[in-house]
């Protein structure tokens, strides 16, 4: 993947548009918003995946994510690389996971958009067997949640899995964020994210809330968002307070 291809979603609508998806694609329903979250340190207050890699994972993690920071890898390389050394008891796991939070506003948020008749979709490029943990903590239901995901082995071992991986695409995310916002059929399409697994799928919403990594990607190339620093901001700024 070379350092240009990061700079535009041309090529994931190549090989959206090289599928013959794009061109099938119904017209857009109007009215109806699609907010498109992203999870660690967006609808989490902190990476939670990177924690557990701190956590369960071998010394190089951090290695592998500044190489796929620095666009030298993709995401998929990079937490296949990662969880070669991952080794956690599922209940260690769990228990660790569960001492994290959510933004305290992402449920006001989410009762919000489903009282105005919109939706909300989680998209993660961890591997995201604690979102569900953490969305149990907080008693959230019925969200879809598009992420990779571990399969246990009875050694601590995780075998990964990638439902959502675009074998066409040369940049190589692990889920294809691009995909879930592109493909969706909403009259109006929100991103809101905070890292460089957000940029591609971002760029193919028609608003973006941004913060950190994502916002200074998209504020050096000039493409226009807003910025946010919590699920309270955006409330405001999508008038969706009660
Ligand atoms: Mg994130």
């Amino acid at each position: 993947m070379s350092k240009d291809m990061t700079i535009s979603v041309e090529p994931c609508e190549q090989v959206y548009a090289a599928t013959g998806l794009l061109a099938a694609l119904p017209p857009r329903r109007n009215g109806a918003t699609l907010y498109v979250c992203d999870f660690d340190n967006t609808v989490a207050t902190e990476d939670v995946g990177d924690r557990i890699l701190e956590r369960f994972g071998g010394p190089d993690w951090i290695d592998w994510s500044l190489r796929y920071r620095r666009g030298e890898i993709g995401s998929r390389e990079c937490l296949t690389r990662q969880y070669e050394s991952f080794r956690a008891d599922w209940d260690a796991y769990r228990r660790f996971v569960e001492e994290y939070e959510l933004d305290p506003d992402f449920p006001r948020f989410l009762a919000a958009v489903r009282a105005r008749g919109h939706r909300v979709i989680v998209v993660s490029d961890g591997v995201g067997n604690y979102i569900s943990i953490l969305f149990e903590k907080y008693g959230i239901a019925g969200v879809p949640v598009f992420s990779n995901y571990g399969v246990w082995n009875g050694d601590g071992r995780v075998r990964l899995q990638f439902p959502h991986f675009q074998p066409a695409c040369e940049v190589g995310c692990a889920n294809c964020k691009f995909r879930h916002v592109r493909l969706d059929g909403s009259g109006r399409k929100v991103y809101i994210g905070d890292g460089v697994s957000d940029q591609y799928g971002a760029q193919a919403a028609d608003v973006i809330y941004a913060k950190d990594r994502l916002r200074d990607f998209l504020a050096a190339r000039g493409v226009p968002h807003t910025a946010f620093s919590r699920f309270a901001d955006v409330i405001v700024a999508e008038g969706l307070e009660d």
